[in-house]
This record gives C-alpha cells, sequence and structure tokens, in this order.
C-alpha cells in the first residue's frame, strides 16, 4: 500500500513539478532499501530529537547521577551498535534515566534512552546490546517520521512525530508539576506492527556484526513475555506501551537466528560490574517507592521514615532527598525543607523538579526573589504548569498584572485542575 503510493506519486510527479512538491515525501529506507512515504528529511528527523530529547529525559525522572559509569558503559555499547548499524551517521546518544519503570525508547536522529529499572531486570551485556540494537533500528529505519507519515495518510492530521503533552501524572511525582508542551512527554510513539518486527530483526544483524550473541534476543522477548503475562504495572506502562511482546516474536526472533553462526560475546562480568551500584541500591529503591505510596495514602510520617532510611542507603539519589524536602513541604515545614531541596539539587542539578519545590518554599517564607530564580531555573529544564503558576502569583503579588496574566495564560494551555485554577486567577485579574 504504501509502495503503490510511492509509485504514484513519482509518477504524479513526474507529470507536474507543482504536484511533485506536495507530494515530495517518498525517501528510501536506510534500512531495508524499500522506498516509503516519509514527509520529514533526515535533518529534520535529527532537529525532532535534538528539540525533544531533554524534555523528555525530564519528564521521566531525568538522568541517573549515583553512579556516571554506567551512562559511559551503555553509550560504550549503544556506539559499538550504531557505528554497525544502516545510520552510524545519525548523532546518536544514549542515556540512562532515573526511573523505575522498565523502558527504553529511541527518538528520531539516534537519541536513545534507557531506565535503569530496565537494566536491573538483564543478566549480562548481549542482552542489553539486544535492546540497544532493537532501538537503534527504530532511528537507522526513520520509524518516527514513517509514523508521522502514516498518521497524515490516514487523516490524523500532522502530529509531531507522536509526541503529545500527558495529562497523565508523573509517577514519581507527589504533587503533580504538570509538564507543558512538546517533548514533555515519554516516547510514545506509536510504532507498527512491522517497525516492531524490522527492528528485532535488524537488531539481531547489528548485534551479530558487533559481535554479541544473538542468543540475547531471544532470551529479552522470553523475558518480555514472561514480565507480560504476569501483568506487572510497571512493565506494562513502559516497554510494552510501545513494543507488545509475543510468543510469535519470540519465534520470528529464534527463526532469525538460525541464519547466524551461534554464539558470540555475552560480557556478563563487564555488564554486572557496570550495574553493580543500582543492584546494590535495590533496597534504597524500594524504600522510595513505598514512600510515595504512604505518601499518596496520606501517611506522611511513614513515607519520611521511609525516604530516611533511602537517604541512609545511599545518600547521593537526588530523588530522595527531593522526596524527604517535598514531604516536608506538604507538612508547611517551608524552612526545613530548603536543605534537603539543596541537597536533591547539588546531587542533581540538570533535573527540573526540586528547583520548583524550593521555589515554592522560598515563597511561602516571603523570600519572592529567590522563589522567582529557582521557579525560572526549572523552567528552562521543563516548563510546567505548576511554576508557571507560582510564578504567575508572584509576579501579581508584585503588582505585575500582564507579566502574572502570561503566566496564568500559559497554565490553561496545560488544561487539567491546575488550568481551571488559573482560569479563575486570570479572570479575578481582568476585572
Ligand atoms: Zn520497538
Amino acid at each position: 500500500m504504501k509502495h503503490l503510493f510511492c509509485l504514484l506519486a513519482n509518477t504524479l510527479a513526474a507529470l507536474s513539478a507543482v504536484m511533485m512538491l506536495s507530494l515530495a515525501g517518498c525517501a528510501v529506507n536506510p534500512v531495508t532499501g524499500k522506498r516509503e512515504m516519509m514527509f520529514d528529511s533526515p535533518a529534520q528527523d535529527i532537529a525532532t530529537g535534538t528539540q525533544n530529547y531533554l524534555p523528555s529525559q525530564q519528564s521521566q525522572g531525568g538522568q541517573y547521577v549515583v553512579d556516571q559509569g554506567l551512562t559511559a558503559y551503555v553509550n560504550k555499547v549503544g556506539k559499538k551498535l550504531a557505528a554497525v548499524s544502516d545510520a552510524p551517521d545519525l548523532p546518536y546518544e544514549f542515556v540512562v534515566l532515573n526511573n523505575d519503570t522498565p523502558n527504553a525508547w529511541a527518538m528520531p536522529g539516534g537519541k536513545l534512552a534507557i531506565n535503569r529499572g530496565l537494566l536491573v531486570q538483564l543478566e549480562d551485556e548481549a542482552q542489553l546490546a539486544a535492546v540497544l540494537g532493537h532501538e537503534i533500528v527504530h532511528a537507522a529505519a526513520r520509524h518516527g517520521a514513517s509514523a508521522k507519515a502514516q498518521q497524515v495518510l490516514v487523516g490524523a492530521g500532522v502530529v509531531l512525530a507522536g509526541v503529545a503533552i500527558s495529562t497523565k501524572k508523573p509517577e514519581y511525582a507527589v504533587l503533580s508539576v504538570g509538564a507543558l508542551g512538546v517533548g514533555a512527554n515519554a516516547w510514545n510513539s506509536k510504532y507498527s506492527r512491522d517497525h516492531e518486527s524490522i527492528s528485532d530483526k535488524y537488531g539481531i544483524k547489528y548485534m551479530v556484526k558487533a559481535g554479541y550473541d544473538p542468543q540475547a534476543a531471544v532470551e529479552l522477548q522470553e523475558l518480555f513475555v514472561r514480565m507480560f503475562e504476569k501483568q506487572d504495572p510497571g512493565w506494562l506502562q513502559g516497554l510494552f506501551a510501545s513494543h507488545p511482546p509475543s510468543r510469535d516474536r519470540v519465534a520470528a526472533n529464534r527463526a532469525e537466528l538460525t541464519q547466524y553462526p551461534k554464539g558470540g560475546a555475552r560480557n556478563k562480568a563487564a555488564f554486572e560490574h557496570a550495574i553493580a551500584q543500582i543492584k546494590e541500591d535495590k533496597a534504597a529503591y524500594k524504600n522510595y517507592e513505598d514512600s510515595m505510596k504512604a505518601a499518596k495514602d496520606k501517611q506522611y510520617d511513614k513515607a519520611m521514615s521511609l525516604v530516611d532510611s533511602a537517604i541512609a542507603q545511599q545518600p547521593k539519589e537526588n530523588l530522595f532527598w527531593e522526596m524527604k524536602g517535598k514531604l516536608l513541604l506538604q507538612q508547611d515545614k517551608n524552612q526545613e525543607s530548603i536543605p534537603a531541596l539543596d541537597k536533591a539539587i547539588q546531587a542533581n542539578p540538570a533535573y527540573f523538579s526540586p528547583y520548583i519545590y524550593r521555589g515554592m518554599a522560598y515563597k511561602e517564607l516571603g523570600n519572592s526573589n529567590l522563589a522567582e530564580h529557582d521557579l525560572i531555573a526549572s523552567q528552562r529544564l521543563l516548563p510546567t504548569q505548576m511554576a508557571s503558576e507560582q510564578l504567575g502569583d508572584i509576579a501579581l503579588a508584585k503588582g505585575n498584572r500582564s507579566a502574572a496574566a502570561a503566566y496564568y495564560q500559559q497554565v490553561i494551555e496545560g488544561g487539567g485542575e491546575s488550568g481551571e485554577r488559573a482560569k479563575a486567577k486570570l479572570a479575578q485579574i481582568q476585572q
């Protein structure tokens, strides 16, 4: 169907230059060599990835910073695979996200991410190579551009390559921050079944070319099927939303292996060394998760004691300090929340949310200059409804009605409960 459309477009294009402009949208897939509908150029792919990469990371826990060696290791494995891919010249980047959900994704232009929560489930470097190889194919084969073209063809309108603004609260937040704008969501481009099987197939090819044992790709799909059958909610939200596992995929991967010689590198020792810290910190992250659950149930004392245990176990984890700061803030212990939030920011200055909470604490304490400073710092990392609303309140208190109105307008555009609240505030200004 796609192919036919391309042929038709080519024929019409030959007839009319004007028509050629309107139908320009066929490109040769760099991985499969087939002609496909794509409206975006490779340069646009790279721009889309570059524009959305940081906000997507921010909205999913930010980068994991406790052990920088882990990110270096994932990059080394990823770059090795990318170098033997069909698009070795993309500006590839690989990050480890500080997120418990087992997930991995690839943006157009070669911007990839893998969550801490997926890494702990894997057994060796070959399995990591299976995850990264699969994701590299999505980028190399330009599946984002192709999915976008299909959406256009079925009349879904031009969605910016699948990026939508999530109204879901991030699972790690006690208070909803409501990210605004493009790129704030998980990269959930719904790849088709075709894209998935192409990624499986060529991912295996890249693994073999890089020297890895492709059997790990079968094991990975088996792991996914096992987790899917357990209906683990973390897995359902994460990887399976975009990569539905099935016994068919296991079988297809197994069949794919028959064309390659058996064996290859597993690098189990190197992998175990690389993930040693996150394995060691498993109990700390469990305490942190339980602390969030307790806070949701309004059991704040229990939540505080759990997060204190997590901090004692791993004092370098910014999320633990942020949680402590948020809990203190929620109990109106504004002054006491500041040192905890300072620790969170020192541990990972490139993560947006502790700036919001510290800004709120300063605002409550009447220090509007420091509050503004922090809230603006957070907006630079990830624009959120929460920070815009706080900034609107501060501007209003300073008598700057037009600035306040502009901030409230941003909150309104984000919708939801805070959008409604901002509407009421804006209406009051305009009276
Ligand atoms: Zn996939």
